[in-house]
């Protein structure tokens, strides 16, 4: 590989553990058979990721486990960061960490990432003193979200609000009342991870996010959501030092697009009462019955409270809604076999092949849908209040 070249690369931050390989417990709410060696392996053969962001790194037992990786001599520490696997697959070493100090108006998950093995222990050690759990993932740490900051900043890190509007765990959500600021040092913000109740479209309609570049992550708790959301960057290698760059824009390096699923397709969308759950229609008394603000509403009154402009003039990088191929009705788990071992892997299926290659595979039914996502033209009945949205 020519290192001097850019390159486009594709990228998913936020990424969970349910176990360790022998069995502990991660991430209580992610599925047991989700490990490091399964993740690897889906993330380079199915999905066809460069970069993984790994969020359950505070846990002593998965830096354990990353070391192993070395001295098995399946994995090498990039100079510029980054722990390089196979030779196919970056890990960015992460910590999804709850913040809920005096001036949060309700918990908010944030994710820190560090450039090495050493870097993200140190970081652990410290947490260590103000986390009761430190094996298990997304911990609620007893001290402010500035503290926790400065901390990541000095140890190298980025520190990144995670799925900012999401309704029970997020900065916009719950954790302030119309300003970032309220908690967190602007200044030491690196990016804003979107999460999947929300686009590019919605979100830039906040003039406070105007600084900050966005994330499209799947949050994954299970292997086969790995990459529902990503992005596709370009750098020149995908490195920790590399990847900042594309944070930042520079030198030529950056997001090329945002790949999230439609935001109408999540359960959060629509403010929905108890008794519109499941349902198609809107109840009249909605107002009253009001559960769940879903997260368009959210966004609109969070807009308004920031005065937000109706022109903006902020470029942003294309934001492509796509759903994972599982998700596509008319695509059955033997046609995605037959996709990817005709032609390497999801990314490439879902980005690369023209469709007159896909016709060799797969029904013209099937590739009708695959065209249809790539223009983000899919019909969708939208969810809400914990319901799922539904391709039709
Ligand atoms: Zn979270
Ligand atoms: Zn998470």
């Amino acid at each position: 590989m020519n290192k001097t070249q850019l390159q486009v690369y594709y990228m998913d931050l936020h990424i969970h553990l349910g176990r360790t390989l022998k069995n502990a417990p991660v991430k209580i709410t992610a599925s047991n058979r989700m490990n490091v060696d399964s993740v690897i392996e889906e993330a380079i053969f199915h999905k066809g990721m460069d970069v993984i962001g790994l969020i359950d790194c505070l846990s002593p037992l998965v830096l354990n486990e990353l070391e192993d990786y070395i001295q098995q001599g399946r994995a090498i520490e990039l100079q510029e960061g980054g722990l390089l696997v196979d030779g196919k697959l970056t890990i960015i070493l992460g910590a999804e960490i709850e913040v809920y100090d005096q001036n949060c108006k309700g918990p908010i998950h944030v994710l820190c990432y560090f450039p090495s093995l050493k870097s993200m222990r140190s970081f652990s050690n410290w947490c260590r003193m103000y986390i009761k759990n430190i094996t298990l993932s997304t911990q609620r740490i007893y001290i402010s979200a500035k503290i926790l900051q400065q901390r990541v900043k000095d140890g190298g890190g980025w520190f990144i609000p995670a799925h900012v509007f999401t309704p029970f765990k997020s900065v916009y959500g719950k954790g302030v009342d119309t300003y970032m600021e309220e908690v967190f040092e602007i200044k030491q913000i690196d990016a804003v991870e979107l999460g999947l109740s929300s686009d590019t479209h919605m979100a830039r309609t906040l003039p406070e996010l105007d600084p900050f570049p966005f994330l499209t992550n799947s949050d994954a708790h299970s292997v086969k959501m790995i990459a529902r959301e990503h992005q596709v960057i370009l750098c020149k290698e995908p490195s920790f030092i590399e990847l900042g760059k594309v944070l930042q824009t520079k030198n030529e390096r950056k997001i090329l697009k945002n790949v999230g699923l439609s935001p109408k397709l999540v359960k959060y969308y629509q403010t929905v009462c108890d008794f519109c759950i499941g349902s198609e229609n809107k109840c009249d008394d909605h107002e009253r019955n009001s559960v769940v603000k879903g997260v368009s509403d959210r966004v609109q009154e969070l807009s308004s409270k920031q005065n937000g402009k109706n022109m903006i003039n902020i470029h942003r990088p294309t934001y492509l809604h796509q759903a994972p191929l599982e998700m596509i009705p008319s695509v059955g788990p033997k046609t995605i076999q037959d996709l990817i071992s005709r032609f390497g892997s999801e990314m490439k299926v879902l980005h690369e092949v023209p469709s007159s290659k896909l016709k060799e595979v797969v029904s013209n039914s099937a590739v009708e849908k695959i065209d249809l996502m790539r223009k983000g033209k899919l019909h969708i009945r939208p969810g809400g209040g914990g319901v799922k949205g539904k391709i039709l």
